[in-house]
């Protein structure tokens, strides 16, 4: 089964995000986390960027054993040299230098001609390789270059020791199909350069337009053994391709993509809320896998088929991924079947009669989209009472 390596870029582009900004301490931490949960590769920061960005990264470089750990730099040489010193302390040390292949990244933003840009790609990789035996080369905005200029460049960059190409969709413009016709096209004119130089293709993508994950799966289908994404798919703009969310894919639809990860998904919901609290970043609550409604069934239909069989409405067991929390909600759109569940489950017996009262007080809060336990037993501690006082008359 075809190995599909997790780069987690979460303390890089991660971090990227609008109003995030991590303190050493807190990048400590969550790459604790990070190895706890398996990933393959962490991308720790980008050294250059600031000295405190550089400690954080050198930190981790030393304390954090299991995953590679690498850093960004741009296609230029101090750049790569303070990212290196920052670094060589791991075990597993990896230099990721990158520089765009678009026109309108090579026009507008480089102002480099195109015939530069391959000799700038040339000479960094050359001589981030002078450093570090594993360098990664990503053309930035690849999904938007002409498709044999970005051949061109990937043959240079293996030929001068890149180990990992990776090909970002940049700003999220791409579609599934066109993302997986690109990575296509690479394997289908470089596929005996990349294997005989044993080179690992690697996707990056973004999520300006909702499809990062489903961009990513379909460069998985298309032949990368690679996928760099972040936790609750946080980063720049609309964020990256949310790792919980493709490793959920892999995992759920097993047959389907026939690839394995190593990560453990028992740790997914608490890096999820490690994360979420550490960067300050709500998750929100339909968010696929990790929202807080991800598993939470409300309407009557719906707890009625969950209580007979949970796969009639759960595709992924809450528990494997570490979820907690209710996951039948009563609301006003419950039936009594999830009443009488709760209220068994909370220690009080009632015939059907009273379920049905209690059933169609709770539909009577309609101020209130979810109900709490309190108002539930509040409701039926009323009945009981009433009842009683009919006695007694
Ligand atoms: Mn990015």
């Amino acid at each position: 089964m075809t190995y599909i390596k997790i780069f987690d870029t979460t303390l890089r582009d991660g971090e990227q995000s609008p109003g995030v900004n991590l303190s050493k301490d807190e990048k400590l931490k969550i790459a604790k986390q990070l190895e706890k949960l398996g990933v393959d590769i962490i991308e720790a920061g980008f050294p250059v960027s600031s000295e405190e960005d550089f400690e954080a990264v050198k930190q981790i470089a030393k304390e954090i054993k299991g995953p590679i750990i690498c850093g960004l730099s741009r296609a230029v040489k101090e750049d790569i040299d303070i990212c290196w010193e920052a670094i060589k302390y791991s075990k597993k040390p990896m230099i990721h230098t990158f520089i765009a292949t678009s026109k309108i990244h090579m026009d507008e933003k480089l102002k480099r001609s195109p015939q530069e840009v391959i000799e700038l790609v040339r000479e960094m990789v050359a001589y981030a390789k002078s450093l570090c035996n594993d360098v990664e080369f990503s053309l930035e905005d690849a999904s938007r270059t002409e498709r044999d200029f970005m051949c061109k460049i990937i043959r240079v960059a293996i030929e001068f020791g890149a180990t990992t190409i990776n090909i970002p969709d940049t700003v999220g413009y791409s579609q599934p199909d066109e993302f997986k016709d690109t990575i296509k096209y690479i394997f289908d004119n470089l596929g005996d350069i990349i294997s005989k130089n044993k080179v690992t293709i690697s996707c990056h993508c973004h999520n300006d337009l909702g499809n990062a994950v489903a961009n990513s799966l379909a460069a998985i289908k298309a032949g990368v053994t690679q996928v760099e994404c972040t936790i609750n798919g946080i980063g720049e703009r609309a964020g990256n391709a949310s790792l919980e969310e493709i490793v959920m894919n892999l995992i759920t639809r097993k047959s389907y993509f026939n690839v394995e990860t190593c990560i453990d998904i028992s740790k997914i919901f608490e890096t999820s809320r490690m994360v979420s609290d550490i960067a300050g970043m709500v998750v929100q609550p339909n968010k696929a896998i990790v929202g807080k409604n991800a598993f939470s069934h409300e309407s009557g239909i719906h707890q009625d088929g969950i209580i007979k069989n949970r796969l009639t409405y759960e595709i992924i067991n809450p528990k494997d991924v570490g979820w907690v929390g209710e996951s039948i909600v009563i609301g006003k759109h419950s039936g009594k079947r999830a009443v009488s569940e709760f209220l068994s489950k909370s220690g009080y017996n009632f015939c059907d009669e009273d379920i049905v009262k209690i059933t169609s007080s709770i539909k009577g809060l309609v101020d209130k989209n979810i109900v709490s336990k309190e108002d539930i037993i509040g409701i039926a501690n009323k009945l009981k009472l009433n009842e009683s006082k009919t006695k007694l008359i």
